[in-house]
């Protein structure tokens, strides 16, 4: 049952009782107003019958001192006392009004009727006295016939008295036993009503108020411990508390939505934080590898519970090849035409998957799953794609949670810019360790891979090999035939020692018409051979410079070998003697270091 239909009964019964309590407290009183009139009637009856006995043995008395004394004073005054009296009528009709029944007005009319007697034998006897038979007169009054009318009068008026006690005291009793029960009702009742009305200002006051109130309270406390899962109390009342439970209720929403506001700011600033440092560490990347590892770090991080791909494309066959992937991706396969991607023919980021109804891309192979939110996100920088991020959920069937377009925006941006930079650093090493004019790596490199292949060569126990080779008479070529010819010159030797070398990394130009050949993993006997079949290479060599034939074409070769000829510091070194040797000792040969001293 509702609080108010409870309430509601408990106003009503409480209504009603205080109307019974009313009721009786009425008819107690009223019991005793007949009660106090039953009192009256019988005073009031009692007085009348007192006065009738009282003027009946006064003029009694009157009457025997006058015939005793002969004083006319008391014949004065018997005479004015019986002027006095009422007649018989009139005193019965005073006790009628009076409430006397019809019993007791016979009893009284009765003594009423011996008093009147007795008045017509004092009217004798004063008669007698005055005509001066006092004797007569005497015998009158105190005679035995007076006397016994005399006490007649007065059992009569007894009698009377008797039934006028014996009808009012039990009328006096009804009443007052009638008003006791009535003022025993209206207290039980009035006892009731107060004590329900002091169980409904209680329950009211439990119900409405203290609960409420403790309620509140709690909730209150909870809230300035920011434990924000805690329920408002809802309530429908009217009035303060209810004005509390509401304002209450209020303050936890805003804080539970200042609360989510903080959260995603925390995570928003986390996650701006995450992308500052993978942006660092990625400028700070010397290889693409290193690129790579960065990115397979953060990703996850930044987008967590995707699994991902990161995909670089492959020019020469316009593919997307697979760089690196976390948490195990599994639509997606790791190499595919850019073409079959929606992302990256739209340059724009896709995700078939989500709310928006969309295609999926052809290089999911998504078997018997049903469609998978998936999300492509096109690297591309200045209009040239470099690349995609790939995304999937972790688990089949899962939808990916929203994700912030900022946050996908910035992060293959950030990529994107990583991988144009990593290109162009690239692209500019290798301007830097490239001769231009040959195509074959420079000096510069020369030292860098110099320095690897010998703590290689050292690491592995293996011998190594440098030629030195210088064409012969070089600038006489410049000479006759002018810069440019040497320039073609130069063009064939470089690109007869790449054929000879398969290993990009072999052949440097020294400088001028200066070449090192670096030969890993071999000792100096098929250095000289392979040295030989270079020389025989090149002398062969027939160039075409406009209309004239420029050539011969020779060249002289030294050779050292590690560890035959020198430590690994002096390789270049070595090889550079022998040739000059080779040179002093006639040109277009071969000429190998001179063994070391101590190996000697
Ligand atoms: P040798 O047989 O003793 O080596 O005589 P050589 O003429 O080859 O050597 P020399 O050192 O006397 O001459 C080298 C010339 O190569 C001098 C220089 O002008 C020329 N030269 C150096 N670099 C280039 C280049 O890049 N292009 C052209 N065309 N000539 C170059
Ligand atoms: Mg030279
Ligand atoms: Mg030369």
């Amino acid at each position: 049952m509702k609080l108010a239909t409870i309430t509601n009964w408990a106003y009503g019964t409480t209504v009603v009782l205080t109307v019974i309590s009313g009721t009786t407290m009425l008819m107690a009183s009223n019991a005793l107003d007949r009660e106090r009139a039953a009192e009256a009637q019988r005073y009031r009856l009692d007085k009348a019958t007192y006065n009738l006995e009282h003027d009946a043995f006064a003029l009694t008395g009157q009457a025997r001192q006058y015939v005793i004394t002969e004083d006319p004073t008391h014949l004065a005054v018997y005479r004015r006392t019986a002027a006095d009296l009422k007649d018989v009528e009139d005193r019965l009709r005073e006790v009628d009004d009076a409430g006397a029944g019809p019993d007791e007005l016979n009893s009284l009319k009765e003594a009423l009727r011996w008093v009147d007697s007795l008045h017509v034998q004092q009217l004798a006897a004063l008669t007698a006295q005055q005509s001066g038979d006092t004797a007569r007169a005497r015998q009158i009054m105190f005679g035995a016939e007076y006397e016994r009318e005399l006490n007649r009068v007065e059992s009569m008026i007894e009698r009377f008295q008797y039934r006028l006690d014996e009808r009012t005291g039990a009328e006096v009793e009804e009443a007052a036993a009638i008003a006791r029960a009535w003022k025993t009702i209206s207290e039980i009742v009035l006892g009731i009503t107060g004590l329900l009305f002091l169980c409904v200002l209680y329950f009211i006051f439990k119900r409405r108020v203290l609960r409420p109130v403790v309620r509140l309270s709690d909730v209150v406390k909870r809230l300035a411990k920011q434990d924000y899962t805690v329920e408002a109390p809802t309530t429908d009342q009217i009035d303060e508390i209810g004005d509390m439970a509401e304002a209450i209720e209020l303050y936890r929403e805003n804080a539970i939505e200042r609360q989510r506001l903080e959260v995603e700011r925390d995570a928003e600033r986390l996650t701006r934080d995450l992308l500052s440092r993978m942006t660092q560490r990625m400028q700070g990347c010397d290889s693409l590898s290193d690129l790579e590892g960065v990115i397979q770090r953060f990703v996850p991080e930044i987008i967590p519970g995707l699994a991902g791909r990161l995909y670089l494309l492959d020019g020469s066959r316009n593919a997307m090849v697979e760089a690196c992937s976390w948490l195990s991706p599994e639509y997606s396969r790791s190499e595919f035409s850019s073409l079959s991607c929606w992302g990256l023919r739209r340059g724009l980021p896709h995700r078939p998957g989500g709310k928006k109804f969309d295609v999926p891309c052809e290089h999911l192979d998504l078997g018997d799953a049903p469609m998978v939110d998936t999300i492509c996100l096109p690297l591309t920088v200045q209009q040239e794609t470099l690349g995609l991020l790939y995304f999937e959920p972790v688990s089949l069937g899962e939808t990916i949670a929203d994700v912030p377009d900022i946050r996908l925006r910035m992060l293959s941006e950030n990529i994107g810019l990583a991988l144009a930079n990593m290109r162009l650093r690239d692209a500019l090493r290798e301007m830097a360790m490239a001769d231009p004019l040959t195509g074959l790596a420079n000096r510069r490199r020369l030292d860098a891979v110099l320095k690897h292949e010998l703590a290689e060569a050292e690491r592995l126990n293996e011998p190594i090999s440098c030629l030195m080779i210088d064409v012969d008479h070089f600038k006489q070529f410049n000479d006759r035939f002018g810069h440019d010819a040497g320039d073609s010159v130069l063009r064939e030797v470089g690109s007869t020692l790449r054929d000879l070398t398969r290993d990009d990394k072999a052949a440097f130009r020294y400088g001028g018409e200066e070449f090192v050949l670096l030969l890993p993993g071999i000792g100096p006997d098929a250095a000289l051979a392979r040295a030989d079949k270079i020389r025989e290479r090149i002398s062969d060599l027939r160039i075409q410079y406009g209309n004239e034939a420029l050539g011969p074409i020779t060249v002289s070769i030294g050779v050292a070998s590690l560890p035959e000829h020198c430590g690994a510091e002096d390789l270049v070194k070595m090889a550079d003697s022998a040739l000059r040797h080779a040179k002093s000792s006639g040109r277009n040969r071969v000429e190998p270091a001179a063994p070391r001293m101590n190996a000697a």
